[in-house]
């Protein structure tokens, strides 16, 4: 099976429309969380990520729509698009946001928005938080988003004097999954944060186990008009040129 595994899309349809455009044949999507949030799109972005067979996570900034945690964590434009968010939701979006789960173990793989520790709020962002995530899930890969940068975590096994090795993407390559376990981030469909403004995804092949980084360019340009017609904050309109 071709699992498409997407996440961060933040209610950017037009980096999710070029992501479902560029990815060729898949058999199901994988989304790790954050479909709301920040971007001008949030129902067109359920809607259409609704066509599809999927499996959809609930991430901090979904729960947050939902009124389901406290922002005063968030930033202030985070909070702001938050607001704004909150007041374009259709009743159907919120029906469907509402039940979405933040953790799911799908045909031997789990699957989590944050970390399987805290798979809400943590951020693995390096070796060693990804280390000490391994002994919280049982499945050799773990696929995680929330930090919004792709990258794998892989630790051999055994692991006794090992220690967890994180590895860069290489873009168009095929990655085994074969030996060892894995932590492995897709990056963001709608708001990366790695210095590329480029969607990022990931392609899974469940039958070799081999996984794909990706990334493309999409028109950045049709979400900042959006995003300024609506009055969202400027810097959230102004990062995504800059993929930070
Ligand atoms: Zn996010």
């Amino acid at each position: 099976m071709r699992c498409l595994i997407i996440s961060d899309v933040h209610a950017n349809l037009a980096a999710l429309e070029t992501v479902f455009r560029d990815a060729g044949q898949f058999d199901i999507i994988w989304c790790l969380g954050d479909m709301v949030g920040y971007g001008p799109d949030p129902n067109e972005c359920i809607s259409l990520l609704r066509e599809y067979p999927h499996v959809c996570l609930a991430g901090n900034h979904d729960w947050a729509a939902l009124g389901k945690l406290d922002i005063r964590t968030f930033n202030g434009d985070a909070r702001a698009a938050n607001h704004w968010t909150q007041s374009v939701l259709t009743q159907e979006s919120y029906a469907y946001l509402r039940g979405l789960e933040p953790q799911h173990v799908e045909q031997g793989y789990t699957l989590v928005h944050g970390s399987p520790r805290q798979p809400i709020w943590e951020y693995i962002l390096d070796p060693l938080t990804a280390e000490l995530n391994f002994s919280a899930f049982k499945t050799p890969v773990c696929f995680v988003g929330h930090t919004h940068v792709p990258v794998c975590f892989y630790l051999p096994e055994p692991s006794d004097d090992h220690l967890c090795e994180p590895r860069s993407p290489r873009y168009g390559q095929l990655i085994p999954l074969t030996s060892g376990r894995w932590i492995v981030n897709p990056g963001s469909v709608g708001q990366p944060r790695d210095g590329l403004p480029y969607a990022g995804y990931a392609m899974l092949d469940t039958e070799n186990h081999t996984l794909e980084h990706r990334r493309v360019e999409y028109p950045v340009e049709v979400t900042q008009e959006k995003m300024r017609a609506y009055r969202l904050p400027h810097r959230l309109i102004e990062r995504l040129a800059l993929g930070h």
